[in-house]
């Protein structure tokens, strides 16, 4: 990567991540010069794809692994060659010796799935009329989310009238746990539903801030389906075809390249950087946009940081295993596996979870989802293995809040990965180690992250996978209706990541959002 610059950009992005990558494409297509500093030595963040196991050529997505946010939009603006497949099964839930397993393309078998497991059709029937109420919530929502920002009212109206006031009330105004428990009779199907609203958010579903609801919302809007997808290739396809684009459009990208101070000034902005040698560098910007957290957007600009911060509560374990582990259930482990796996999420489940873990302890019974890329894509192993039963599993695990692991990191994600994999083998019918692979030096291949390590290895403050709990989707204010949602209180500094309004997830949203604002100023 090139890492000779000018003194003077019309846009300096401060982190490639692949919102930074979005923005930096975009704007470069507007015709504007285009520096983008990342201080990792590739680009991606949290959206990469890595070769974690020692001498094993299996190409995961680290961090990020499906995809629903990144509009169709973003794809063909930019002429991305990245390839989404859909997954044949939603999900399977194991309970006891049976379990739950909704096909997406069986109603009559996820309907006797229901029946066996709740002994009646009511939730099933309740299931189908929920999540047809959520799609046509979607359609209404995700043609705006690249948009300049609709007042909440208009979102509002958008809803009722085309969906209904119930529809409104469940998913803005009352708390999730609510809608949950007056939607659904059996504890299952309640916890089934309600990880939407926890992934990457530590709250227990009933809290008055909503912050469940916003996560939940954003997981079942996506491009107007709420389908999520898995990248062919992994994430590391996503983030390169942004990359790529970035560079065809003529910007800049330089890796190795910490941003350490953004002065906003008031004709144009000054970062300061060190280079891949140390060095300390400086470029003048028209614009800068924060493709960094908020967080650490106001570090640079010499702010005080939030207080309290972000908190992310995941635990990520990435595996590759020699075959797929066997189920107590006779379901078909391929049926199981392709979607995603709940393990130990029933409501009452999450919200013992959630308790221990706000008390400052590791859940004893961790609630986790699983999700087996290979069963969808095999590019991403290599020859040795591709012909091979190996598969690729991600497991993240829920309310594992980074308090729990700032005093004994190494120990503390030590008991977390004991309990967690403990809790997986709990609805297995043998232990996920004997299906575990070797790496080249006769180690597991297992990686665990923390929300401390992510914090480490990505810069997510408090390991925070959105960079701050996420926001409504709309103006909350009549000023900002027709804004970006990246606007700061400097007019020349935007954020361009997670952090800003419908920022969030693997989806060049803001990245987007931060280029039109440029663009169109
Ligand atoms: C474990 C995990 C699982 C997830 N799973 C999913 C999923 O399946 N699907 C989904 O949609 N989302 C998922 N997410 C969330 C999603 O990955 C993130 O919200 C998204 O990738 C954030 O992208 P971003 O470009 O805004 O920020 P980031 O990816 O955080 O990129 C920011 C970049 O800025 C750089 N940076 C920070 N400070 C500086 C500085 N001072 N100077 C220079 N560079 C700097 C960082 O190194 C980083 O590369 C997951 C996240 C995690 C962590």
């Amino acid at each position: 990567m090139p890492d000779s610059t000018r003194s003077r950009y019309d846009v300096v992005v401060v982190g490639g991540g692949h919102n930074g990558l979005t923005a930096a494409a975009y704007a470069a297509r507007g015709g504007r010069s285009v520096l983008v500093l990342e201080r990792a030595d590739h680009v991606g963040g949290a959206a990469v794809s890595a070769r974690p196991f020692a001498g094993v050529d299996a190409r995961l997505s680290r961090y990020s692994y499906l995809v629903s946010l990144l509009p169709r939009r973003v794809v063909e603006e930019l002429g991305l060659p990245i390839t989404l497949k859909r997954r044949r099964w939603s999900s399977y839930t194991p309970v006891g010796e049976g379990g739950l397993l909704v096909d997406s393309q069986d109603a009559a078998a996820t309907r006797t799935a229901f029946r066996r497991l709740t002994g009646s059709d009511a939730d099933f029937e309740a299931w189908g009329r929920f999540y047809a109420m959520t799609a046509e919530v979607a359609r209404r929502l995700a043609p705006t989310l690249t948009e300049p920002l609709l007042p909440r009212s208009e979102v509002r109206d958008r809803v009722v009238d085309g969906v209904g006031e119930d529809a409104w009330r469940a998913l803005f105004e009352e708390p999730l746990g609510d809608v949950l428990r007056r939607t659904f009779a059996d504890d299952v199907v309640r916890g089934v539903a309600a990880t939407d609203g926890l992934i990457g958010t530590f709250a227990d579903v009933d809290e008055p801030s909503l912050r469940q609801n916003r996560c939940f919302l954003y997981h079942v809007i996506g491009n107007g389906t709420g389908d999520w997808d898995v990248p062919v290739g992994g994430m590391g396809a996503v983030s390169g075809a942004l990359h790529d684009a970035a560079v065809a459009a003529g910007a800049t990208i330089v890796t190795s390249a910490t941003v350490t101070a953004v002065d906003p000034g008031s004709s144009g902005a000054e970062v300061a950087w060190t280079d891949a040698d140390g060095r300390a560098r400086g470029v003048a910007a028209g614009h800068v946009l924060a493709g960094c957290a908020p967080a650490e957007l106001e570090r640079l600009l010499g702010g005080e940081p939030p207080a309290p911060g972000p908190e992310g509560a995941q635990l990520k374990v990435n595996m590759l295993l020699t075959r797929l582990p066997r189920l107590r259930d006779d379901v078909d482990p391929v049926a199981a596996f392709s979607g995603t796996l709940h393990v130990n999420e029933s409501l009452t489940q999450l919200e013992d979870a959630h308790a221990q873990a706000a008390a400052g302890r590791i859940p004893d019974l961790p609630p986790s989802e699983i999700y087996c890329h290979t069963l969808t894509d095999r590019t991403i192993l290599g020859p040795a293995l591709a012909g091979t039963d190996a598969q690729t599993i991600t497991l993240f695990g829920l309310h594992m809040p980074a308090r729990l692991f700032r005093t004994d990191p190494d120990g503390a994600r030590d008991r977390a990965l004991r309990a967690t994999l403990a809790s997986l083998d709990s609805v297995l019918a043998e232990p996920i180690e004997d299906v575990l692979a070797l790496d080249a030096d006769g180690a597991p291949c297992l990686e665990v992250r923390t929300p401390v390590d992510l914090e480490g290895d990505v810069g997510l403050p408090g390991g925070h996978i959105f960079h701050r709990d996420l926001s409504w989707p709309f103006a909350e204010s009549d000023a900002d209706a027709g804004r970006w949602g990246v606007e700061t209180e400097h007019p020349r500094v935007l954020l361009a990541g997670a952090g800003a309004r419908r920022g969030g997830g693997v989806s060049g949203i803001p990245g987007r959002a931060a280029a039109m604002a440029v663009l169109s100023a």
